[in-house]
């Protein structure tokens, strides 16, 4: 079983990634695995260095993320050719992974932008989670979020309408934790009938 999960920032994705962990899922964090594919050694790093030069390196060596954003995200073209980078090597570390583990494995790919890629169809099934808004305010802000920050990214977002259209289970995360693990054993239990 291969389940896509994703949900507008704040919503309690990463909270549900970890629920489903601990019933037994094996996720895979799309953002961590991108960063991963461009660290030294890996097929990415190569190839940055190769098309943007290597005054995207930090002192160490290192990709530097953040002059890298910076870069691309004054230039659509150059942004367009860093995807055309990270986008392969995420596909194949993805598969690599997958193809290391038993196929009676239920592996959560955990991604923030499931439907802005449109990968709903890479997907046996897809889960979405939602929350109002004011409580996905209220939660980034405990988590230390600046409001002007929080609003930035909310404006960002793809609407609800469609990310449910994509999905086959939605979870609503208005509740309590208890609430939320309840509604998420539900779906595990859907997922392993
Ligand atoms: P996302 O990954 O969707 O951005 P998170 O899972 O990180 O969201 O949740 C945002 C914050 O809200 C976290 O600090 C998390 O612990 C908290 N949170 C999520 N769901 C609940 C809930 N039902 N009750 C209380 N706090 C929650």
């Amino acid at each position: 079983m291969y389940l896509g999960l994703s949900g507008g920032i704040g919503c309690g994705k990463s909270t549900v990634a970890k629920m489903l962990f601990d019933l037994g899922a094996v996720v895979i964090d799309a953002d961590a695995i991108a960063k991963e594919v461009l660290e030294p050694g890996q097929i990415g790093y190569e190839n940055v260095i190769h098309k943007f030069g290597d005054g995207v390196l930090d002192t160490s060596g290192n990709i530097d993320r953040k002059k890298l954003a910076e870069l691309v995200f004054q230039d659509a073209g150059q942004l367009s050719q860093l995807e055309e980078i990270v986008h392969p090597a995420v596909v194949a570390r993805v598969a690599q992974i997958r193809e290391s583990l038993p196929n009676t494995t239920t592996v959560v790919y955990d991604t923030p932008l499931l439907v802005e890629k449109q990968l709903q169809n890479q997907f046996d099934s897809v889960l979405m989670v939602f929350a109002d808004l004011d409580i996905r305010k209220q939660r980034l802000v405990d988590r230390g979020l600046e409001m002007a920050d929080i609003e930035a990214r909310l404006a960002n977002q793809v609407s609800d309408e469609q990310r449910a259209a994509v999905a086959d289970f939605v979870i609503v995360n208005n509740g309590s934790l208890q609430e939320l693990r309840d509604n998420v054993t539900k779906v595990w239990q859907q997922l392993s009938a």
